[in-house]
């Protein structure tokens, strides 16, 4: 089980196959990618490998930003609906996470009789729906999903995009999530070698930060919104 995220200019879908196939070693049951490409956020899964994830694109996504999943099931059995990434009832959200969300029965159901519509059974769904109800309440991405995981017990590792947005917002609390920092692009993945063809530059981030990456900045805050200071380091070993 994995995520990999990455924006920057050029074509994001090559990088995120490849990072997720880095990540293979950790094990898994499905794998998926959403990229978006200013006509909304597509979103490409299914239960299996990543080889048969590829097998099934016809052509490459386009897209300069984007995340991935490979998942390891712990809420609903690995099926093609229960793959990464999950969305919001209009899909406009897309979300990828490693970890376990405990309280996602009962947010479920608040979020059920606000009219939000589940296609899952896993525990992740829930992420997406918080964030688009909290973007409606809002109107600022970034509060929302302050707030999102403000709500949410247990351990996560994500990422999400958002139709419109040239952003990727990451947080993590319990599971793991590194930042790697190349020329031109940036990634956000549970582990080094996802990306470490790219970049052996590296920030380890810590429990609580929340991360916004667009194409030319990163910035990497605590959940109250206060910028965090955190130190890139090189990697040293090879890929
Ligand atoms: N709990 C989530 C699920 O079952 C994420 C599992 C993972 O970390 O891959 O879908």
């Amino acid at each position: 089980c994995g995520i990999i995220a990455r924006i920057g200019h050029g074509n994001a879908a090559e990088p995120l196959l490849s990072g997720l196939e880095n990540l293979e070693y950790r094990g898994y049951d499905s794998a998926g990618i959403a990229v978006q490409n200013g006509s909304g956020v597509k979103v490409h899964k299914c239960s299996g490998e990543v080889s048969r994830l590829k097998s099934k694109l016809d052509t490459q996504p386009h897209g300069n930003m984007g995340i991935g999943h490979t998942r390891w099931s712990t809420h609903g059995p690995p099926t093609d609906e229960n793959a990464h990434p999950h969305t919001d009832t209009a899909g406009d959200v897309a979300v990828v996470h490693n970890g376990v969300i405990d309280n996602y029965e009962e947010l479920k159901a608040s979020l059920r009789s606000d009219g939000h519509e589940f296609e899952s059974d896993t525990d992740t769904e829930v992420i997406p729906h918080l964030i688009d109800e909290y973007r409606a309440e809002t109107g600022d991405t970034e509060r929302a999903v302050r707030r999102a995981v403000d709500v949410l017990e247990g351990s996560y590792a994500i990422a999400a995009i958002v139709d419109g947005e040239e952003a990727v917002y990451a947080a993590r609390k319990g599971s793991p999530l590194v930042l790697g920092l190349d020329d031109d692009e940036w990634y956000l993945a549970s582990d080094v070698p996802a990306f470490l063809e790219r970049t052996e530059d590296v920030i380890y981030l810590e429990d609580g930060d929340l991360v916004v990456l667009d194409p030319d900045a990163y910035r990497i805050t605590d959940l109250d919104g206060n910028p965090v200071e955190r130190a890139v380091d090189t990697v040293d070993w090879d890929p």
